[in-house]
């Protein structure tokens, strides 16, 4: 972590407070002189990328902010990969202040990425979590389900953390039968998206229908149905999404066969 001291005039900064993005007169991006006093004394700058670091504040007055969700899904034209890297740094490094070993306080390490114990010396890492998206294919349809907590009318992939000791072709294998009660098979991988909340790995997969009856899983799936490629319900936009993309580049690829 970088003393403020060697921040020069053309470094951006992102600044968080209570894992919401303060703007600076609308923007996200503050210069060193316009965040200065709201660093304070001893600041911990996580660098980012080239010369963007971000900071997370505590205390202090009111600031205009918003949520990473929310930017994420505005129509601006923000720098979304830094804005999204920042994010899952500072989460990080707020879930980290203190040792899950024995209890003691966390400081920054001999480099910028790792958290160290101060009294057992454990170090401690930035976490990613990867999970698994997966579009089904039945020739010219495609399964899409509906979570509870999707808005409404909206409809997506099916996707699922791995666990611990699961490849990503296992887990897939199984958050398929766990949520629709489908078998599927020849399993290819496709493409990939960080996610930062907070922290996921999308593993983007294609896999193709073998066999099964839609059974939605109670609780889970809302709903689950096949559509054809030619008529679909409202999806996820494929310019913020990996979800998005995969049916996106399925139905074009469809397409072209017709
Ligand atoms: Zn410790």
């Amino acid at each position: 972590m970088i003393p403020p001291g060697r921040l020069t005039a053309s470094a951006r900064l992102l600044l968080f407070r209570q894992g919401r993005i303060l703007l600076n007169g609308g923007e996200v991006f503050w210069s060193a002189r316009t965040a200065d006093p709201l660093l304070g004394e001893n600041p911990r700058l996580l660098p980012v990328a080239g010369n963007c670091f971000a900071a997370d504040l505590s205390g202090g007055d009111e600031k205009e902010s918003r949520s990473l969700r929310s930017l994420l899904f505005s129509e601006n034209d923000v720098e979304l990969e830094l804005l999204s890297r920042a994010s899952q740094l500072v989460h990080w490094q707020r879930t980290h202040r203190f040792c899950g070993l024995c209890g003691e306080s966390t400081r920054p390490g001999e480099t910028d990425r790792v958290l160290e114990c101060v009294a057992c010396g454990h170090l401690f890492f930035p976490r990613i979590n990867p999970c698994v998206i997966v579009l089904v294919t039945r020739g010219g349809e495609i399964l899409l389900a509906r979570s509870a907590r999707y808005r409404s009318g909206f409809y997506s992939c099916l996707a699922g953390f791995i666990e611990i000791g699961e490849t990503p072709e296992q887990t897939l294998s199984r958050e398929v039968r766990e949520e629709v009660g489908l078998e599927v098979g020849n399993i290819r991988y496709a493409q990939s998206q960080s996610w930062p909340f907070p922290s996921q790995l999308m593993l983007g997969f294609l896999a193709d229908y073998r066999g099964g009856e839609i059974v939605p899983e109670p609780g889970e799936i809302e709903d689950a149905r096949w559509f054809p490629v030619s008529d679909l319900p409202n999806i996820p936009s494929s310019k913020i999404s990996v979800a998005g993309r995969l049916i996106e580049d399925y139905v074009r690829s469809r397409q072209k066969h017709l």
